[in-house]
């Protein structure tokens, strides 16, 4: 475990040439503090914890301190938004303070997020306040303990600078964890420039660091001779395929657990397959596929049922911005891939919640009157998967169905559909070859008791608003591990109460 000061720092993204980013440093907040910090991202970091308690930690992640090694850049990026181009982005207020590298040659970009003013704050003022930046720490979190690819947040700092949003609030810190922050609006950036030298230079760059096998694979291809020009044997067509891979993965992560991003702008999306800068993004309560978390998104953009295509449109955006370096046929054919991982991603996931491993026929059938059961009568959708986790096939026998039936009642408003389905799910049991114990054990491991609903992130930022960090901290263990019972904790798994679900959350941040 290291001190700060002995981290070591590789920043191998500032050796870029100029135009991928401007040296910039952090503007101080004041009276600064620490709010919480992720024991799970300091230890991935090799960083002592007892470190995380200094006034020296707190005052370099508050810009009030400059750490040696760390070279903090603002990146430059574009993208494009809710559909439009803007090439007006970049890193508006926050920075890349440098590359951690861990004893084991693990590379971890650290991210101040909230540190002021850069050249791509346009009207910005540079900062983020402490009620969105609760929402991104936890939010990264509780994705993290799904088990679906995201940033991390190793610590949240406070201060008494104010912010003006709608109302004045205060300004806070973010440290953001990632192998990468490249995002599909970096590529972008130098595609409407028109710097296609720095293009491929950013895709070497991808390629060297973060898929480097992609490298050997290429170099064993050359030797044995085998590449036939109409495949892809350009190593961009396969970083593309790679990042389609990811991206399709990550959206089948998101689906199969109900989170909405609500803002998949494609400078919001990473070329790693992150979970990536967290706003107004939400969790579903009720099944509802058309659920749009994020209060701004007025056509519906971003509902939770249009992340699928919205994700391919972007990778689209991507591909297309990759044509100086890979054939247009060629990016069609890659992006025409993307439907079938993210349909046998998706389909793994949703047979693991249901305990169903073999495949058969009937499945189809299964699981879409079970999606039209849970949104007809607005069932909780995690709620809905945990209980089923503990109904054994001798508790779905006739004569102990009624009893099991009653462990739903307070999900669904009419009892009948559902015991029609649980029947033709018992039928269905028998086709499987684990036993009944070992299939619990493995739903309860694939169904969360834990997801951080709105309303509990409002809990806690309404309680550090006031001063009061525990619920933050306590959110973080729960979520950390969200399959597992957390007896003590038992009310973080309650269904939202109804103020909780109307909960409107903007953009603002
Ligand atoms: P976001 O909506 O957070 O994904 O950010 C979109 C763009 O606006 C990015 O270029 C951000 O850097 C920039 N931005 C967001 N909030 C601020 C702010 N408070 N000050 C300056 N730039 C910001
Ligand atoms: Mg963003
Ligand atoms: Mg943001």
């Amino acid at each position: 475990m290291k001190t700060l000061s002995q981290l070591v720092f590789n920043n191998t993204y500032s050796e870029l040439p100029t135009t991928f980013g401007t040296a910039v440093t952090p503007q101080p907040l004041s009276d600064p503090f620490l709010v919480s910090v992720n024991p799970q991202v300091a230890e991935m970091l090799e960083l002592d914890p007892q470190e995380t308690q200094t006034n020296f930690f707190v005052d370099v992640f508050t810009g009030n301190e400059e750490l040696a090694g760390t070279a903090p850049l603002a990146m430059k990026y574009t993208g494009h938004q809710f559909g439009h181009y803007n090439p007006d982005l970049g890193d508006g207020r926050g920075l890349l303070l440098g590359e951690i590298l861990t004893s084991t040659n693990a590379k971890w970009d650290i991210h101040l997020k909230g540190s002021g003013k850069t050249p791509y704050s346009r009207q910005g003022d540079g900062r983020a306040v402490l009620r969105s930046s609760i929402r991104e720490y936890l939010g990264s979190a509780a994705l993290n303990g799904l088990g679906i690819k995201t940033t991390h947040a190793l610590a949240l700092l406070g201060s008494t600078t104010l912010v003006s949003r709608e109302k004045m609030e205060r300004g806070a810190t973010l440290i953001r964890v990632a192998e990468s922050h490249l995002r599909f609006g970096h590529f972008e950036y130098f595609f409407y420039t028109h710097q296609h030298s720095e293009l491929k230079l950013l895709a070497d760059y991808l390629i060297k660091h973060h898929f480097p096998d992609l490298l050997t694979t290429e170099s064993e291809q050359k030797d044995k001779q085998t590449a036939s020009p109409n495949q892809h044997n350009n190593i961009y067509a396969s970083m593309l395929t790679r990042i389609v891979e990811l991206t399709a993965q990550l959206i089948a992560g998101w689906q199969s657990v109900g989170f909405a991003h609500g803002v998949m702008n494609t400078d919001n999306m990473s070329v790693l397959g992150l979970t990536f800068d967290y706003g107004p993004f939400g969790f579903l309560d009720d099944y509802n596929p058309g659920y749009i978390c994020n209060h701004s998104d007025y056509s519906g953009r971003y509902a939770f049922n249009q992340q699928p295509s919205i994700a391919l449109w972007n990778l689209s955006a991507l591909g297309y911005a990759l044509t100086p370096l890979i054939d247009k046929e060629d990016v069609d054919a890659i992006l025409n891939r993307y439907h079938l991982t993210l349909q046998r991603d998706y389909s793994a996931r949703m047979r693991n919640k249901l305990g169903l491993i073999e495949k058969r026929e009937e499945d189809t059938v299964l699981f879409s009157s079970l999606f039209e059961l849970l949104q007809s009568q607005m069932v909780d959708y995690t709620l809905f998967f945990r209980t089923l986790s503990s109904i054994s096939a001798t508790d779905l026998s006739m004569s102990a169905l009624p009893n099991s039936i009653e462990r739903f009642e307070d999900l669904f408003s009419c009892i009948q559909p559902l015991e029609t389905w649980l029947k033709a799910y018992a039928v269905r049991l028998n086709f499987e070859k684990d036993g009944d114990e070992s299939r619990l054990e493995w739903m309860k491991q694939h169904n969360p008791k834990y997801i951080l609903r709105n309303y509990l992130a409002q809990q806690a930022i309404d309680k550090a608003e006031d001063g009061d960090f525990t619920m933050i901290d306590e959110l973080v263990q729960v979520l950390s591990s969200p399959f597992d019972e957390h007896p003590e904790f038992n009310q973080f798994a309650d269904k939202p109460p109804y103020w909780g679900k109307k909960l409107e959350i903007s953009c603002s941040s």
